[in-house]
């Protein structure tokens, strides 16, 4: 398999607070990486360098075989953990917008996965709760077709019919598709089936770094219960 993503030596600092350390990976075509840590470890930072919008103190990352910016982001999605549409936007006239707006945009396919989460292009995002709202972002984002997909935090907030949607709508685009992806979460349970490897960050650094399958070979562990070992939780 080829890699999508090289991180060399990445190093983040804001004023005195330093989000990265040194960080050191690279990433497979194909490979669906939890990228896990509790609050303030530097999830949200890596991703956004990683998008291109967030520059790095030193070090570089080579992402599509460019450096992470403008030119690749063509093929790379970024989906924020914020909201980033209008809330007075109709869900048809968000649909409208990004089909002028990306030619590789998939209109057909945005129009049928929105009807079947139930998202009726009338509403206003402003009227969506936080679990639409997460739907609405992902779909949008893989109707482009990224080669690569990175996700900050999308089942954070959100109730369990909502994680289990969003969980199906990303393996029916990403399994066995040579699509890579990138998802972050401050927690892992209920979510760590869809990963092929993990990465956790504690306070900038990467801690561990393996594959599920390995992991649960190797140490018998699941990744939750490594998450627990590795940041000190009770179990
Ligand atoms: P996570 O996503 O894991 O919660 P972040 O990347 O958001 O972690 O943050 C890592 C560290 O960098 C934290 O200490 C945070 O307070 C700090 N940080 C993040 N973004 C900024 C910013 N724009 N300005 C100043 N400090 C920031
Ligand atoms: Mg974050």
């Amino acid at each position: 398999m080829s890699e999508v993503i090289k991180v060399s030596n990445l190093y983040k600092k804001y004023g005195t607070v330093v989000a990265l350390h040194n960080v050191n990976l690279k990433i497979k075509k194909g490979e669906i990486v939890g990228i896990c840590g509790p609050n303030g470890s530097g999830k949200s930072t890596f991703l956004r360098i990683l998008s291109g919008i967030v520059k790095p103190t030193t070090g570089y990352v080579e992402i599509l075989g460019g450096v992470a910016g403008r030119k690749a982001r063509k093929h790379i999605a970024y989906v924020s953990e914020n909201d980033i549409y209008y809330k007075w936007m109709k869900i048809g006239e968000l649909l409208s917008f990004l089909r002028s707006f990306y030619p590789s945009f998939d209109y057909e396919k945005a129009k049928m996965l929105l009807e079947d989460e139930g998202l009726d292009l009338n509403k206003k995002v402003g009227e969506l709760s936080k679990g639409y709202r997460q739907r609405l972002k992902v779909i949008m984002a893989i109707s482009n077709s990224p080669e690569v997909i990175l996700l900050d935090e999308p089942f954070s907030g959100i109730d369990m019919l909502s994680r289990e949607r969003i969980l199906n709508i990303l393996k029916e685009f990403l399994i066995g598709a040579e699509r890579t992806a990138l998802i972050s979460s401050h927690f892992v349970e209920g979510i760590e089936e869809i990963f092929s490897r993990v990465i956790f960050f504690k306070e900038g650094n990467v801690v561990l770094d393996e594959d599920c399958e390995a992991m649960r070979e190797k140490y018998g562990k699941s990744v939750k219960s490594m998450y627990f070992e590795v940041f000190g939780g009770l179990s």
